[in-house]
């Protein structure tokens, strides 16, 4: 696993906004302290998310990208870019895997974040299928795409983008987390950047403690004990 002074640029790579705040914003917190470049790339726009909703598709996607930019600054993000694929209709295509690929190659990260590409069947939010698709195009983004030249050569040759290997990625939302990151100094933030996403959780009663009671789990199943809070992830060494 990489030490944190070899992390120094990561891009959290989602399929929704709301995505990375409920897995890995307390880690992001914690990266942005210390220094590191965080960038977030979400591949749809949420545009098909919401609940009792007065907006229409268009309305609502661009609503939920200026929520996703606050909830992105309630952290210390202020890189956040959409490719806008439709919402609920994402598969993990050859031009998905460009589009990551692209913004791998201008990034340069050290480290992605990204979904588990496989079905989670202890829990059933995890695995939407567009977190299934962006999660392995992901991974393929980063081997072979992103390193290979010869891979859409067309990245080199129209836009200059060098090839770039990532070194790990974490997964978010599978069944076998082996890293926990003490989250406790930045469970604050993490809460107010999901309170930014008001569209999809102001009107879920009792929505600040659902998070902390499950980050507080997380805590006790990494043994850190009580009173702290913790985010799970699946390490895959990339390198
Ligand atoms: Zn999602």
């Amino acid at each position: 696993m990489l030490a944190d002074n070899e992390v120094n640029r990561v891009l959290v790579v989602t399929a929704h906004p709301d995505d990375a705040d409920f897995g890995a914003a307390g880690a992001v917190a914690l990266m942005v302290d210390r220094g590191v470049e965080v960038t977030y790339l979400l591949v749809t726009d949420g545009d098909a998310g919401g609940n009792e909703r007065s907006q229409d598709n268009a309305g609502m996607a661009e609503l939920r990208r200026s929520e996703q930019a606050a909830a992105a600054k309630a952290v210390g993000v202020t890189d956040v870019r959409f490719l806008g694929y439709a919402d609920g209709t994402v598969v993990p295509s050859l031009e998905l895997r460009r589009d990551i690929a692209r913004v791998i190659r201008q990034v340069r990260p050290d480290l992605v974040i990204t979904h588990h590409p496989d079905r989670n069947y202890m829990a059933i939010a995890p695995s939407h299928p567009d977190h299934r698709a962006v999660g392995g195009a992901t991974l393929d983004a980063v081997y072979p795409d992103a390193r290979n030249p010869y891979a859409f050569p067309e990245l080199l040759r129209d836009e200059g983008l060098q090839e770039w290997t990532v070194k790990e990625v974490w997964l978010n939302g599978g069944m076998t987390p082996n890293h926990w990151v003490d989250i406790t100094d930045s469970i604050d933030r993490k809460v107010a950047a999901l309170l930014s996403h008001a569209s999809q959780v102001s009107h879920r009663e009792g929505f600040e403690g659902f998070v902390r009671e499950r980050m507080s789990h997380n805590a006790t199943t990494a043994g850190f004990g009580p009173d702290r809070y913790a985010e799970g992830f699946q390490i895959v060494p990339t390198a």
